[in-house]
């Protein structure tokens, strides 16, 4: 696919000192991680509610921590793909690029993007219900069955934010500053649904950020953004990365 990028959009990119980008699980459906709702075999069986929920674990953790060891195992195997990459690039010809994701996976740090705000949390890190105590995948995943605090003998959970349960505040705050600030704002891979995340887009809008959506079907944002791109992550922002690098180095 050859992606045309408009002068319009790299103009803005290169006169840019700080751009703002907010992903969903789009960004990372290139690297294969399955989607909540498109959940595969047994998983299809339950509602999401059903299993990242603190009511779901206080109910039944074994089940709830036999689907996120699925998870775990499943993203563990997955690789950052051209669209990850692409946004480490931008940090290159841009003097400060924020990342806000709703996503899980890990996948903009391990790619390498500097600044990354996880609003969702992150599966690869765990807590301790009752003392707070933090624990790696590694050490969650070897004991059998739910594992346990080896200070206070507490439930030990993923470090995700739950249905009903808060965003974490500063990762929230670092959100709306750099929406705030951003001269550009993309919204890349997320159906803008999920609520407050999907709130940032139009905040740097009416702040002044040029405002752009990428995604392969127009979402609940389309009409509101300044310019949308429609197509894969994986194929559009390698593209655009590449024609601002040139352009930044012909201005130089
Ligand atoms: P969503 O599933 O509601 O929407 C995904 C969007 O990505 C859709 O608009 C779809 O058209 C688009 N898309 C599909 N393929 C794409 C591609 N190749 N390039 C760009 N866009 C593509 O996801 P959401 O808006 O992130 O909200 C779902 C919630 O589920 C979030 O809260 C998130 O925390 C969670 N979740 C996370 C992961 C993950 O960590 N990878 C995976 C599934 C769900
Ligand atoms: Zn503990």
């Amino acid at each position: 696919m050859s992606v045309e990028i408009p002068e319009r959009l790299l103009d803005s990119l290169a006169n840019a000192g700080w751009v703002a980008v907010l992903t969903g699980a789009g960004v990372s459906a290139e690297s294969g991680v399955p989607t909540f709702r498109g959940a595969d075999g047994i998983w299809s069986m339950f509602r999401v509610e059903e299993l990242a929920s603190m009511d779901a674990f206080l109910r039944n953790p074994e089940l709830v921590w036999q689907w996120y060891a699925h998870r775990k195992t499943i993203i563990a195997r997955v690789r950052p793909n051209a669209g990850h990459e692409a946004l480490v690039r931008m940090e290159r010809v841009v003097p400060h690029v924020s990342i806000i994701t709703q996503n899980i996976d890990n996948l903009h740090r391990r790619a390498g993007s500097a600044v990354v705000h996880e609003l969702h949390g992150n599966i690869e890190r765990n807590y301790c219900v009752k003392c707070g105590a933090p624990y790696g995948n590694e050490d969650v995943l070897s004991q059998p069955g739910v594992p346990h605090c080896h200070h206070c003998g507490g439930m030990v959970r993923p470090d995700v934010v739950w249905f009903g349960e808060m965003l974490p505040e500063e990762e929230w705050a670092s959100a709306v500053r750099a929406a705030e600030s951003a001269d550009v704002f993309f919204s890349i891979g997320t159906s803008g649904v999920v609520y407050p995340a999907a709130s940032l887009p139009l905040l740097a809008r009416r702040r002044g950020a040029f405002l752009v959506e990428i995604n392969p079907e127009p979402t609940a944002l389309t009409d509101r953004v300044d310019l949308f791109l429609q197509g894969p992550s994986g194929e559009i922002l390698p593209a655009l990365v590449d024609a601002l690098t040139s352009i930044k180095a012909c201005r130089e």
